[in-house]
């Protein structure tokens, strides 16, 4: 088995910019000859982080982590040398195929794959059922509440039907049962039943963009459960790490300079419909220091939309504190009263609500 030189090596780290890497993980700000962030290791108010496109290097002036791009990867993605090393040759489209480099998965992320593998599945099964007869009902409603065939597939909108589906699939699939219970979508009961029945089923992402859980709404005048039905937290879906949205709004935050932060995931498909991408959603959580380190990520401007009522507002202020604290610029979207973005838009249309937005 071939190893790596430190010549492949070399080639392997000159094959990519370390501003260009970096720059996928954190805003950077052109200062000079250099490039600065606030430094993801530590506590950073201010820029500490200095890149430098020279020398190839980056440095935290406050806590001192610093080194090349591959020291980088290591420390942001908590992942080990030969990790980064592969991850920058695949930026820089070096082949390695001649190297075996087996790489050691961490045994965490090792138990989780069967819970990312159903949750893949069940979209997959929810999709699949709002385009027949069962779904039709559910159909026909998204269709009044404007959405459109394009729109269902960007967010993949599914339906869950009332009898239960997953829980055949998975075991014909081989899963485990004490993983089905793990990942939320079996609850176990006398015997087990799908979590969701008869909702419209809506995909919930963690930041890479894989499917961790999802949000069930109901959709019929007679149906008198709760309107929305969550995924329960699990190993997989953390909502304190959650902002819907996030793996698909990078481009627009980039053009824009900045993002909408919203209360929830029906506000970030109202945008959508009205043309507006650079938003993501917390999911009924307060604001946490994981959803700060992932929008840190994007931008520093933060545009705060939460609901327009007293409950919304003072949720917002705290927000924008811990925003402010933790060295965003921040500004305030102030609804008309009692209503969300969602709404807005089934009463105003696209026009009313960039009408509204225009005034911030
Ligand atoms: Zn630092």
């Amino acid at each position: 088995m071939a190893r790596l030189s430190q010549e492949k090596i070399n080639e392997i780290r000159q094959s990519v910019d370390i501003v260009d890497v970096i720059g996928e993980y954190l805003s950077l700000q052109k200062k000079g000859r250099n490039y600065v962030a606030l430094c993801p290791f530590h506590d950073d108010k201010n820029p500490s982080m200095s890149i430098s496109p020279d020398r190839q290097i980056f440095m935290c002036f406050v806590c001192g982590t610093g080194g090349n791009v591959f020291t980088f990867l290591q420390k942001y993605l908590k992942i080990s040398y030969i990790e980064a090393v592969k991850k920058v040759a695949e930026i820089g489209h070096v082949d390695l195929s001649e190297y075996h480099l087996d790489v050691v998965s961490r045994p965490i992320v090792k138990e989780n794959v069967p819970l990312y593998q159903m949750h893949e599945e069940a979209q997959k099964i929810y999709s699949y059922y709002l385009n027949t007869k069962l779904g039709l009902e559910a159909k026909t409603y998204l269709m009044k509440r404007h959405f459109s065939d394009e729109l269902i597939k960007e967010f993949r909108i599914g339906y869950a039907p009332l009898q239960a589906t997953l829980y055949q699939a998975f075991e014909k699939l081989g899963f485990q049962e004490i993983d089905m219970i793990k990942s939320g979508l079996i609850v176990e009961s006398y015997q087990h039943f799908d979590r969701f029945q008869d909702r419209i089923m809506f995909p919930l992402y963690n930041q890479q963009g894989q499917v961790v859980g999802f949000s069930g709404r109901i959709y019929k005048p007679t149906q008198t459960e709760s309107k929305y039905m969550n995924s329960p937290e699990s190993e997989i879906f953390i909502k304190g790490q959650t902002l819907y949205h996030y793996h698909q709004c990078k481009e627009a935050v980039k053009e824009a300079g900045f993002i909408y932060l919203l209360e929830g995931f029906m506000d970030v498909i109202a945008m959508y419909k009205a043309g507006i991408e650079n938003t993501v959603a917390i999911m009924g959580t307060a604001l946490t220091k994981g959803h700060m380190q992932a929008l840190r990520r994007l931008t520093h401007h933060v545009r705060l939309c939460l609901d327009g009522d007293q409950a919304g507002q003072a949720a917002m202020s705290k927000a924008a504190r811990e925003l402010e604290e933790a060295g965003f610029q921040v500004s305030i979207v102030v609804l008309p009263e009692g209503h969300d973005p969602d709404e807005i838009y089934e009463e105003h249309g696209q026009e009313g609500l960039h009408e509204v937005l225009k005034k911030f």
